[in-house]
C-alpha cells in the first residue's frame, strides 16, 4: 500500500468483497505472486480486499437462518485446491461452510489483506491516470485494477407490499435472521417459498404456534437425500485424498446430469409429481403446490422436508394475493385478514449488485448501462470499464451445480490476464465491444431455446426484456473451456504494444 500525500490509499489491485469469490481471488493472486511489489528487498502483496461487514464469508456469513445449508454436495461446493475431508454431511450446514471459508483464507494468509467496514459506494475510471478511484464508507482507494467479488445475491430485498413499514410485530428477512427472537408459540407468517424458505420452514414449523406460508408461485422440488458422512469415511478422505477426489468427480458428473435433465423437463416432471403425491395426500393442498410451468424454469428447490412440513396441522399455505400489510395482520385479495405476531420475509435478493458502484470510460454508471440487460464478456469483463473484472458476473450462474467451478475458472482467467499485462507492460485492458457483442449474441441464442426463457415462468433469472443475463447456457465444461485461455486479441490495451498470442 502507498499513500500519495492525501488520504487516498494506493494499491495495484482492489478486490471488493470477502466471500468465496474475493478470498479465492486473493489466494490465487498471492500464489501467483501477482501484485507483489518489492519493498526494501521484501516482496509485498499489493492488493487489498474491501469488505463492508465486520467478518468474511459473504452469503455464508449473512444467511444463518435455521436449516441454512448448501444444496450442492459439499465435496463439490468447495475450492478444488482446498478439499475438506472433514465435511460432516453430504450437504453441509452454513456454520461449517463459513468456518471452511475462514480456515482456508487463514491458511493462505489472505485475511490480513481484508479491510472490514469498508463498503464500496462509488468508483470512477480515470483515463488520464489509467487507474480506478474507489470510494468506500471508510476512505478512498486508488488502484490499477478492480476485481468484484460482490456476489450475485448479496443484497436482500423486502417485497414492495403496501403497508410493510406499518407492521408493529417482529419482522426480518431470511438473510438477516433474528436469532434473539423466540418464535415459540407465535403466529408466524412467511412470505416467499423459494430455496431459503424451503430450508427454514421445516425447522421453525415444530416450534411456532401457527405458521402461515404465503406462496405466490409454487416451486418444483428435487430430492436432497442428505446424510451424515461417517467418521470412517472422513478418516479415509484424510488418509487417501484421491478417494475424496473420486467422490467429487462423481458428484460433478451427477450434477451435470441434473443440468441435462433441467433442460429436458419432460423426463423429470412425472417423477417430481409422483413425489408430491406421496408427500402431500390432501388434494387441495397438493393442487396449490403443483406448478403450472416447466420444471427447471425457476430454480428447482432441493428438499425432502419442505412439502411434508406444509402438511402439518399448524401450517396453512395461503395462495391469495397479499394486498396490504397492517400493524398486526396481512390482508389478502379474498378479503381475509390474517393476524400475526412475526413476519419473516423469504423474498430473495437484488440480482447482481456488482454493477452498482462503478462508472466507466464514458462516465456512464454500469448500473445504468445494464438497466435493460446485463452484458459482459465471459461473465468477467465489460467493454468501456477497463481493468475491471467481475467474479460471478453476468451469465455465470448455474442452477444445477457448484458456482465455485465457474468462479475458479474466472479466477484463473484473471490471473492469466494480469500476467499478460505484466509481460507486455500494458497499463489497461478493455474488452473489444464487438467481441462482447458477438459473445452475447451467441449465448442469448442458446438461451432462447432454454427452459428458463421458454418454460412459462417469471423468475429472477430473467431480464426485463425476457432474456437472461444470469445463467450460463450449457454444461460446466463448456464454460471452463471458454475461459481456459486468455486471448489478448479479445482486448484493446493501452500503455504498451502487446502481442496477440493466446496465453498458455
Ligand atoms: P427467491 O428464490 O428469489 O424466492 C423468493 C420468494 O419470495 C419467491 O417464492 C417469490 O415468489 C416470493 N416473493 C418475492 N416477492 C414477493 C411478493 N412481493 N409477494 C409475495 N411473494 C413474493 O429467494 P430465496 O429463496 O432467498 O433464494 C434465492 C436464491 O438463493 C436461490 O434461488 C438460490 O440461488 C440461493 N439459495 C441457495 C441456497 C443453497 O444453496 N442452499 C439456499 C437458499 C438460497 P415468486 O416465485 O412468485 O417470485
Amino acid at each position: 500500500m502507498q499513500t500519495d500525500g492525501t488520504d487516498v490509499q494506493r494499491f495495484r489491485i482492489v478486490i471488493i468483497g470477502a466471500g468465496f469469490a474475493g478470498l479465492g481471488m486473493a489466494i490465487r493472486l498471492k500464489q501467483a505472486g501477482i501484485g507483489a511489489r518489492g519493498s526494501g528487498g521484501v516482496p509485498q502483496d499489493d492488493f487489498v480486499i474491501l469488505e463492508r461487514a465486520e467478518d468474511v464469508g459473504g452469503t455464508w456469513r449473512d444467511n444463518s437462518y435455521p436449516g441454512c445449508a448448501v444444496d450442492v454436495q459439499s465435496h463439490l461446493y468447495s475450492f478444488s485446491f482446498a478439499p475438506n475431508p472433514n465435511w460432516t454431511q453430504v450437504y453441509s450446514p452454513q456454520a461449517e461452510i463459513w468456518a471452511y471459508i475462514k480456515d482456508v483464507s487463514e491458511a493462505h494468509g489472505v485475511l490480513r489483506h481484508v479491510r472490514y467496514g469498508h463498503e464500496v459506494i462509488g468508483g470512477e475510471w480515470d483515463e488520464s491516470t489509467q487507474r480506478w478511484e474507489v470510494r468506500t464508507t471508510a476512505g478512498t482507494f486508488d488502484a490499477q485494477f478492480v476485481i468484484s467479488g460482490m456476489g450475485p445475491l448479496s443484497n436482500p430485498i423486502p417485497p414492495g407490499i403496501p403497508g410493510l413499514g406499518t407492521f408493529t410485530g417482529h419482522c426480518f428477512h431470511s438473510a438477516r435472521w433474528d436469532h434473539d427472537h423466540d418464535l415459540a408459540g407465535k403466529r408466524v407468517a412467511v412470505i416467499g417459498t423459494g430455496s431459503s424458505a424451503a430450508q427454514f420452514v421445516p425447522e421453525i414449523q415444530p416450534k411456532v404456534g401457527k405458521l402461515l406460508v404465503f406462496q405466490r408461485t409454487p416451486g418444483w422440488t428435487f430430492p436432497r437425500a442428505n446424510r451424515r458422512i461417517s467418521n470412517v469415511e472422513r478418516a479415509v478422505y484424510r488418509r487417501f485424498p484421491l478417494a475424496q477426489r473420486a467422490v467429487r468427480a462423481r458428484q460433478y458428473l451427477y450434477r451435470e446430469l441434473v443440468g441435462f435433465l433441467v433442460q429436458h423437463p419432460g423426463l423429470i416432471e412425472p417423477i417430481a409429481k409422483a413425489r408430491l403425491r406421496q408427500q402431500v395426500k390432501d388434494p387441495e393442498l397438493r393442487a396449490k403446490l403443483t406448478p403450472d410451468y416447466r420444471m427447471g424454469c425457476k430454480r428447482i428447490i432441493v428438499t425432502d422436508d419442505f412439502h411434508p412440513a406444509l402438511t402439518k396441522p399448524n401450517v396453512s399455505v395461503v395462495t391469495s394475493r397479499i394486498t396490504e400489510i397492517r400493524p398486526t395482520s396481512i390482508v389478502t385479495d379474498d378479503g381475509a385478514e390474517h393476524e400475526i405476531d412475526t413476519l419473516i420475509l423469504g423474498t430473495g435478493f437484488q440480482v447482481m449488485p456488482v454493477a452498482d458502484p462503478l462508472t466507466g470510460r464514458d462516465g456512464v454508471a454500469l448500473a445504468k448501462r445494464w438497466s435493460h440487460r446485463r452484458e459482459a464478456y465471459l461473465g468477467t469483463t465489460v467493454a468501456g470499464y477497463p481493468n475491471y473484472f467481475m467474479l460471478v458476473g453476468p451469465n455465470t450462474a448455474t442452477g444445477h451445480t457448484s458456482v465455485l467451478l465457474y468462479l475458479e475458472a474466472q479466477v484463473e482467467y484473471i490471473v492469466q490476464a494480469l500476467r499478460h499485462m505484466d509481460a507486455a507492460g500494458a497499463s489497461s485492458l478493455d474488452v473489444r465491444a464487438e467481441t462482447q457483442a458477438a459473445f452475447n449474441q451467441e449465448i442469448q441464442a442458446r438461451l432462447a431455446a432454454s427452459v428458463w426463457t421458454d418454460g412459462g415462468c417469471r423468475s429472477w433469472y430473467l431480464d426485463p426484456d425476457g432474456g437472461t443475463s444470469v445463467l450460463w447456457p450449457g454444461h460446466t465444461g463448456r464454460f471452463r473451456k471458454a475461459l481456459r485461455r486468455f486471448n489478448p486479441a479479445d482486448y484493446e490495451f493501452a500503455g504498451a504494444p502487446v502481442t496477440t498470442a493466446a496465453v498458455a
